[in-house]
């Protein structure tokens, strides 16, 4: 039930536009005084999940209505809402945990509201990927976030790989979600693409109440985890490989001494390991075999 006052509040202390407001990752603590009044005094909260949402809303005795905004409808949904912010609405996008727009529904509402002249306002809080790497242990003054890995097999090696070769001192601490059930895969990539030495961290749960943050050389991590019944929960996965030398001249004087390396940490043969290397850095094998003949020959 929306009181006159209510009403009067929204008008007096919120601006008309889109607020793009963070709620919980877990804890429902973790959610700011100011998402709460904006949640309070909106015309409408546009949800990912209007069921999801409305836990949280009852929590907080916010009446607000809502209606749905999801992947599937986000297109349409964008347009009609951006009508109505147009008018002078007052909106507010929430996805199901932490930040709207951040692998979740957001981005086509805040264009099509720029587009329109509408005020955009960020309301920020919880957020996985920003948890998680706060809590790693690695650098945080440089890092790139790439959301979810591809779940087929040869699409995930090959985005590690490209990775790998992008020059990885200009990406700094590399972020991703995860699923559970592929987790136990993506370390196993993780350990053939960058070796398995990587340190990585995986971090859980966060901010629930079986949070679990593991640091250590992939290889360990994964036998760890693959030692258990089941991997559950939702996962941040977080490494920050050393640089890999790109001129040419380097790489082939670094072919060489991966290929070495490879074969002894690996016990690989050496086809095997140029192979690995080649797709590494996203050359031919052919290439690779040329670079590494061409540094022998010196
Ligand atoms: N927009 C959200 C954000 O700001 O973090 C992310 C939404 S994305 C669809 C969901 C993924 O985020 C999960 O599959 C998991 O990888 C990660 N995630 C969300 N909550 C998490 C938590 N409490 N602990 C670990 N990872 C989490």
């Amino acid at each position: 039930m929306i009181t006159d006052q209510d009403k009067k509040d929204r008008t007096e202390l919120l601006a008309p536009g889109l607020y793009l407001v963070a709620t919980p990752i877990g804890n429902l603590e973790d959610i700011t005084l100011r998402a709460l009044r904006v949640l309070r005094s909106v015309d409408k909260i546009a949800c990912e999940d209007t069921r999801q949402t409305q836990k949280l809303l009852n929590h907080y005795d916010i009446r607000t209505p809502t209606v749905s905004y999801h992947m599937h409808n986000e297109a349409g949904r964008a347009t009609e809402l951006a009508v109505q912010l147009k008018a002078g609405a007052r909106i507010a996008i929430v996805s199901d945990a932490g930040t709207p727009g951040i692998a979740d529904p957001g981005g086509q509402i805040a264009a099509a509201a720029i587009a329109a002249g509408v005020p955009v306002f960020p309301v920020p809080g919880a957020n996985a990927a920003i948890s998680a790497l706060i809590a790693s242990g690695l650098a945080g003054e440089s890092f790139t976030f790439h959301g979810f890995l591809p779940a087929k097999e040869g699409q995930r090696r090959t985005a590690l790989e490209a990775l790998r070769t992008r020059g990885i001192e200009s990406q700094g601490s590399l972020i991703f979600y995860e699923a559970p059930h592929r987790i136990l895969d993506t370390l196993s990539d993780v350990e053939s693409i960058f070796g398995s030495a990587q340190h990585v961290v995986v971090a859980r749960e966060i901010t629930k109440l079986h949070e679990e943050f593991l640091r250590g050389a992939v290889s360990e991590i994964r036998t760890k985890l693959a030692g258990r019944t089941t991997v559950r929960g939702e996962i941040v996965l977080l490494f920050a490989p050393a640089a890999v030398e790109s001129t040419t001249e380097n790489r082939a004087v670094s072919i060489a001494k991966e290929v070495r390396e490879l074969m002894k940490k690996e016990s690989l043969t050496e086809k095997d390991a140029l192979k690995l290397v080649a797709r590494a850095r996203g050359i031919g094998k052919s290439e690779a075999y040329r670079e590494l003949q061409r540094e022998r020959s010196k």
